[in-house]
């Protein structure tokens, strides 16, 4: 360490070399690595936090999903909300156009947009069909 050059840094480095500043430093520098665990401290617990909300909000989509995917109209080849403030609002928070193509959830006889109501063993193998197909494969007009 070099040797203060000017009276003012001189007498600065005296002061600096009191005990009672010593101290002083030493006591700040307790508070700050108690501040800094405690920071650490508050902030992991905000992660958790948020992690949990994160969770939460990820199970409250899914149900909302649920609901819209179980309570929408089907036709024109996917899910509609039919007017429905409450499946409008859902299909808003959930980011679906209307309609909302459902992979897997029409009627397999190419060519319809009908949701399938049924499964049935065809003689092309076992199909999902709209009632409409269902009953004319038994024979029905
Ligand atoms: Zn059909």
């Amino acid at each position: 360490m070099t040797e203060p050059r000017t009276p003012a840094g001189k007498r600065l480095e005296e002061y600096l070399r009191q005990d009672w500043v010593r101290d002083f430093r030493t006591d700040i520098t307790a508070i700050e690595n108690e501040t800094a665990e405690m920071e650490a401290a508050k902030c992991d617990e905000t992660v958790q936090a948020l992690q949990d909300c994160g969770r939460d909000l990820v199970g409250a989509l899914d149900a909302l999903e649920d609901m819209a995917n179980q309570f929408a109209y089907w036709g024109r080849g996917g899910l509609h909300t039919g007017g429905l403030s409450a499946l409008e609002h859902a299909f808003t928070v959930l980011g679906w156009e209307e309609p909302h193509y459902v992979e897997g959830r029409e009627c397999e006889r190419p060519g319809c947009e009908a949701e399938y109501t049924t499964g049935t063993p065809t003689p092309e193998g076992y199909l999902k069909l709209c009632s409409h197909h269902y009953f004319k494969l038994r024979g029905g007009r």
